[in-house]
């Protein structure tokens, strides 16, 4: 019996799964055949033809971020097994979330400042850590304006790399908090959308941490900000700070 309603439950989530991506599909493809109709028919008005075609660049980049995270999550959690946890840096970790998130970044002129200890190693797969990493300073970004800060640090703490992503931004009301893992789960729809969010970045967090043995939590204070700590075990031998407790 158990296992009947197990198998239930799962058919369940499946049914929502499918649901949730169809609905988010829907929107951009949408889009793109609108404009694609108002590009044929401002066809004498260079103008127009101009800001229709940029509009359909971004509505197609939103399509290809949905695909690219969809496969990303499917894979995470698709009980594929995970690649060898090899020794990685966290200090190239951050560097290379820095560096993916930095366009976005300068487009709204934000600063995302790094600190904490260096030399930190932890087991992992690089290129999900660095996946994880840019899912949360994507997220500081995209929630914060030209005026507040963002900033990336690491420590050690028992036998754990603490990654705080840190920003200054418009923060998550108290009864979102514990949500936002939830696939496709947004605070505030209209507010996601003019973000050009997806709703599975930080679904995404959760499954790397999980993969590894760690975990991601978050602090968030209204009009405050938000910290997510993303906690990836050290690797074997590798030396813990003194001053890290
Ligand atoms: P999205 O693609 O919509 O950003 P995520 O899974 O990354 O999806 O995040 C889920 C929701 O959590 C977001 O829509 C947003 O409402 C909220 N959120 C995530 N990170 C932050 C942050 N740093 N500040 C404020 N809200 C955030």
């Amino acid at each position: 019996l158990q296992d009947v309603t197990e198998t239930r439950r799962t058919e369940a989530v499946r049914r929502d799964f499918v649901a949730n991506v169809g609905h988010e599909l829907k929107t951009p493809v949408g889009a793109l055949a609108l404009l694609a109709e108002a590009i044929e028919q401002a066809a004498d008005d260079p103008e127009a033809v101009q800001r229709f075609a940029g509009r359909i660049a971004r509505e197609s980049d939103r399509l290809a971020r949905l695909v690219r995270e969809l496969i990303d999550l499917s894979r995470l959690q698709g009980g594929e097994p995970l690649p060898e946890l090899l020794p990685v840096e966290v200090d190239d970790v951050i560097a290379e979330a820095v560096d993916r998130t930095r366009t976005a970044a300068k487009a709204k002129d934000l600063e995302i400042a790094v600190g904490g200890h260096a030399g930190l190693v932890v087991r992992g797969v690089e290129s999900q850590l660095v996946t994880a990493v840019t899912n949360l300073l994507a997220n500081a970004v995209a929630y914060s304006e030209g005026e507040n800060r963002i900033a990336v640090a690491a420590r050690a703490r028992s036998g754990f790399a603490e990654i705080a992503v840190t920003d200054s931004g418009v923060g998550i009301p108290r009864k979102d908090r514990q949500r936002v893992f939830e696939r496709f789960y947004r605070v505030d729809q209209s507010r996601a959308s003019s973000t050009g969010g997806t709703g599975l970045g930080l679904a995404i967090v959760k499954h790397v941490a999980s993969n590894h043995g760690g975990s991601v939590a978050v602090w968030s204070e209204e009009g405050l900000g938000s910290t997510f700590t993303l906690r990836i075990p050290l690797a074997a031998g590798a030396t813990e700070p003194l001053d890290a407790h």
